[in-house]
């Protein structure tokens, strides 16, 4: 086995969401929606599996979904992308993969910021790069140009941004992405934006993308995630968007690691981004109440949680709660004595983490999000 991958376990996800299987815990650990999903996107994509061909698309994805995807970032981001800078990925997954597959060459610095997705740090190393890693922290988690001048040297050819975060649940505001963009812009960057959460952005907020920022045209892939955007997190479908230099490269590593998406889930993307804005909203609603919910419940148990201004997650900071145990102990301790599976943020860190924080996913219905509030509220009540 290639020692990058010796070295690295299963993925916490997985590990949280068998143990939440063989204990019959309520799962808010693996970021996943309770519900079904939005009918009338499946019925898409069940009636273009019947109807519609089911041979290879065209490698770099069916041109509806594609335009649709240029289209939605229009109207939603003012974005001026073509569909020919669009291309499909077997979720933003693959995208990360085939862009850094693309654009690292050996030995190049790419920066990265902890919590870090987990597949960024494999996924540079198999590309032969090398991940300087930025460490961020609550509550705000914000990013500074120090950080980013203090990570730069002459071989950083890449930063990976990820916002909305996971598993921070916060989002890099304006002069962050300007502080980004002029550090870019100045050392000759590209940035790799994965905005897989751009559509879960609350509290009226808009997504600000990177690719906006003057001087980022031209030298940012920005990915997305139709399972994200529709709550269908097991599609795998997604898109990575690039000025056309950057395309090329980007599609010929795409070409040789899947080639294509199934196409009735692509044609099922392009039907749910025609719709309306205030579909969108509406969706978007129904997260906040759950986030809402969960963070009052959670209150009222005793638990301090941090702000939550995207994504599906809200955070528990075990010190703020007066919890006197690191984030690893609390999760075996609620999984095993409350019957909840949570997911320590310590896990999203190669290395010096923060050790106070728990992610919970509140994309989940009312009757779960209740039933695990009384189990941490009696678990909270057994400690104090
Ligand atoms: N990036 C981030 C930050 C994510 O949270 C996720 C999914 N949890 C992905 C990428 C993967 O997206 P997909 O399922 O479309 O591959």
């Amino acid at each position: 086995m290639n020692p990058v991958y010796a070295r690295m376990g299963t993925t916490i996800f997985e590990a949280m969401s068998a143990r939440a299987r063989s204990t019959g815990a309520i799962n808010l650990g693996q970021g996943f929606p309770e519900a079904q999903g939005p009918a009338d996107i499946l019925n898409a994509a069940a009636r273009a599996l019947v109807e519609k061909s089911n041979q290879y698309p065209p490698m770099i994805g069916l041109p509806e979904l594609r335009q649709a995807v240029a289209d939605h970032y229009a109207t939603s981001q003012g974005l001026d992308l073509s569909a020919d800078e669009v291309i499909v990925t077997s979720g933003a997954t693959e995208a990360l993969a085939a862009t850094l597959l693309a654009l690292v060459g050996p030995g190049d610095e790419v920066i990265l910021f902890q919590p870090l997705y987990d597949a960024y740090l494999p996924l540079v190393e198999r590309a032969g790069g090398v991940a300087k890693l930025v460490r961020l922290s609550p509550p705000d988690w914000r990013i500074t140009a120090d950080m980013l001048e203090a990570a730069w040297s002459p071989r950083t050819k890449l930063l990976l941004l990820n916002s909305p975060l996971n598993p921070s649940a916060s989002i890099a505001g304006p002069e962050e992405l300007a502080a980004i963009a002029r550090f870019c812009v100045e050392r000759d960057v590209t940035a790799i934006c994965d905005e897989v959460w751009e559509e879960l952005v609350f509290d009226g907020e808009a997504h600000r993308p990177l690719i906006a920022e003057p001087g980022m045209r031209e030298r940012t892939v920005k990915i997305g995630s139709a399972g994200k955007m529709f709550a269908l997190t097991g599609w795998k479908v997604g898109w990575m968007c690039a000025a056309p230099e950057l395309a090329r490269g980007l599609s010929k590593a795409h070409q040789f690691l899947t080639f294509t998406t199934p196409p009735n889930l692509q044609w099922a993307a392009a039907y749910g981004l025609g719709k309306e804005h205030s579909w969108f909203d509406r969706e978007r609603a129904v997260f906040q109440r759950s986030r809402d919910r969960l963070a009052a419940g959670l209150a009222e148990a005793g638990y301090v949680t941090l702000p939550s201004a995207a994504t599906y997650f809200l955070s528990i900071d075990l010190t703020a709660s007066g919890i006197d145990m690191d984030d690893v102990t609390f999760c075996d301790r609620i999984i095993d004595e409350a019957g909840v599976a949570a997911i320590p943020v310590s896990a999203f860190y190669a290395e010096d983490p923060v050790t106070n924080v728990v992610r919970l996913c509140f994309a989940k219905s009312d009757e779960t999000l209740d039933a695990a509030i009384q189990k941490l509220a009696t678990f909270r009540r057994a400690i104090a």
